[in-house]
């Protein structure tokens, strides 16, 4: 296993990023929160990196998803095999992505008619080491038990943002000022020419067009740092990286 890059961005705050996906996992005292969980083939990395925090699998209470794509909730059934007691929260349309009630990724179709594009063939191979076919659910994953802060390390607050995923949920981080925008928002892409804040290749939104209208939830909230779902942590607020977004968008 090559090991992911992992730095700690504020008090209990640690950023984790693989060459194709990152998570954050949150600590306070001996409570440990995942936000995100990477590829099945993941698994390795995942577990690195809470042992680098001194941390196992038995300590998270929970896990919280941004949205139920295979790079954001693979490595999680063999984990939460050592977790009997982390909760899965989401929202609860999310949720129900993640049991697989319904199902909304891109195909390996939409993913094989892209790869004349740069960069996708070596993506595309590199996600199917890291197990992007694999038929990934969770079955433990349930709704918030109700609006406002999560009672969790780190105090996250859910913001639902629809469009990549139809219940995909960013999570603000108000006494750390950061921002967890999984893919609502990202910095780079293997396969983005551009580096800064981004929207995703179209072919992997569920509706473009509500991803787009989703920047205007995240653009007031106080912060100064930005964790995204793909590509470095940025020390933007939201408004500044939606006025990049935006801008790029002629
Ligand atoms: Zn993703």
């Amino acid at each position: 296993m090559k090991p992911p890059l992992l730095t700690r961005v504020a008090d209990g705050v640690h950023f984790v990023r693989t060459g194709a996906v990152n998570w954050t996992i949150l600590t306070e005292g001996r409570d440990v929160t995942l936000v995100d969980a990477g590829y099945p083939g993941d698994l390795p990395a995942v577990l690195w990196a809470l042992e680098r925090l001194g941390r196992r699998p038995e300590q998270i209470g929970a896990v919280l998803v941004t949205h139920a794509h295979v790079d954001h909730i693979g490595s999680l059934p063999r984990l939460l095999s050592r977790a009997p007691d982390a909760r899965v929260l989401t929202s609860g349309t999310e949720a129900r992505h993640a049991r697989r009630e319904f199902l909304e990724q891109a195909t390996p179709l939409d993913v094989a008619a892209n790869l004349w594009r740069p960069g996708f063939p070596s993506w595309t191979l590199h996600i199917m080491r890291a197990g992007a076919l694999k038929d990934v659910r969770v079955p433990r994953a349930e709704a918030f038990p109700g609006p406002g802060p999560l009672d969790v390390p780190g105090r996250p607050v859910p913001v639902l943002t629809p469009g990549h995923t139809s219940g995909h949920t960013c999570y603000h981080l108000p006494e750390a000022g950061a921002l967890l925008t999984g893919d609502a928002l990202v910095t780079a892409h293997p396969t983005s020419r551009t580096d800064g804040p981004q929207l995703l290749p179209s072919l992997f939104h569920h509706d473009e067009a509500a991803a787009r209208a989703a920047l205007d939830l995240l653009a007031p909230l106080p912060a100064g740092l930005l964790l995204p779902g793909h590509g470095p942590h940025l020390a933007l607020s939201p408004a500044e990286a939606v006025a990049v977004v935006r801008g790029g968008d002629g």
